[in-house]
């Protein structure tokens, strides 16, 4: 692993995040996706450290519980955000993670200037909070002991947006699932396209899409799961082209939020319109997966997997042997 464990994460970032709080900056649209369950837990004040309070339903919840039922209010059932890696935490079997290309580090193409600060300040500010050079990480891991290439967003990085470095990690996930032959499971939860890489930001889009393209022609399975929230460029690109697409309940996603389109288009939306539940009735999503939940049914689909590919390929895994063992012992085509 690259990093030493996911303890990495814990104790810097929660600092960082406080002394970032404390600047007093008001909730537009960039605080919103910066959001999450840490954010939470702020807010309930002078317990703040033993006390979360959901954003839905404002029902105080005593944290040890609140992290046991997953970061799921148990109250209403609301999804609270969830960082990178207590994802992969709570997703891999434990010590099943293995990091790749952790130390990438970030780009600043346009040497990108926003009044007095600058993109560079911007990106060591989100590394010091979130512990993590860049907004995506990824690795191969075994979900019930069923191999896969996992990756993650960071949404506490910048809103998960895809600038250069996200786009190249993605796409060698991507790859990496192709050398390997094990499924994909990709967890995106962002604001869109960086936009302090103007360009280069976009084109990670069809970057990505084009390895994808190859992902499908070599067979291979991608589980793409989106969570609150996943906007802008990153549902534009990838994170809607799944095998299986899955969503989390009463996660908005689209290409933009309903206000924004509300402004835009000057219509009144439907209620729910832009979350999970809705975007599943109308066939843009193959499940709405409680958090829960979802450990077991990427389990199932992993073996569901796993059986086809045995019996056609030969599985990921002996794949992975194969690369260790003398060239007679290769186990492809079974
Ligand atoms: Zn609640």
């Amino acid at each position: 692993m690259g990093r030493k464990g996911l303890g990495w994460y814990h104790g810097e970032s929660r600092a960082a995040s406080a002394a970032l709080s404390q600047k007093g900056v008001g909730r537009n649209m960039r605080d919103i996706l910066r959001r999450s369950h840490r954010e939470d837990e702020r807010d309930a004040g002078a317990g703040g450290d033993l006390w979360v309070r959901c954003s839905k339903c404002k029902e105080l919840l005593y944290r040890p519980e609140h992290e046991q039922n997953l970061w799921v209010c148990s109250k209403c059932k609301h999804h609270f955000r969830v960082a990178a890696p207590d994802r992969i935490h709570i997703t891999a079997d434990p010590g099943s993670f293995e990091e790749r290309d952790a130390d990438l580090p970030p780009m600043d193409p346009l040497h990108f200037r926003s009044g007095v600060r600058t993109y560079r300040e911007k990106l060591e500010q989100s590394a010091a909070a979130t512990g993590s050079p860049e907004a995506f990480l990824y690795g191969l891991a075994r979900i019930d002991d069923s191999p896969c290439v996992l990756g993650v967003i960071e949404i506490e990085f910048i809103g998960g947006s895809m600038g250069a470095i996200v786009g190249e990690k993605v796409t060698r996930a991507i790859e990496t699932s192709i050398a390997t032959n094990l499924p994909l499971i990709l967890f995106s939860s962002s604001g869109g396209a960086r936009m302090q890489e103007g360009v280069v930001s976009l084109m990670q889009m069809a970057k990505t899409l084009a390895r994808l393209d190859d992902l499908g022609a070599a067979s291979v399975p991608f589980v793409s799961v989106m969570t609150d929230p996943c906007y802008g460029g990153v549902t534009a690109s990838f994170a809607m082209l799944g095998d299986v697409n899955i969503g989390e309940p009463g996660a908005f996603i689209g290409f933009a939020g309903p206000r924004v389109i509300e402004q835009t288009t000057r219509e009144r939306l439907p209620p729910g319109a832009a979350q999970s539940e809705f975007l599943l009735s109308h066939g843009m999503l193959d499940l709405v997966v409680p958090r829960p939940e979802m450990r077991t049914m990427l389990a199932r689909l992993l073996r569901i997997y796993a059986a086809r590919s045995t019996a056609a390929y030969g599985s990921g895994e002996a794949f992975l042997e194969s690369r260790s063992a003398p060239p007679e012992k290769v186990a492809v085509g079974a």
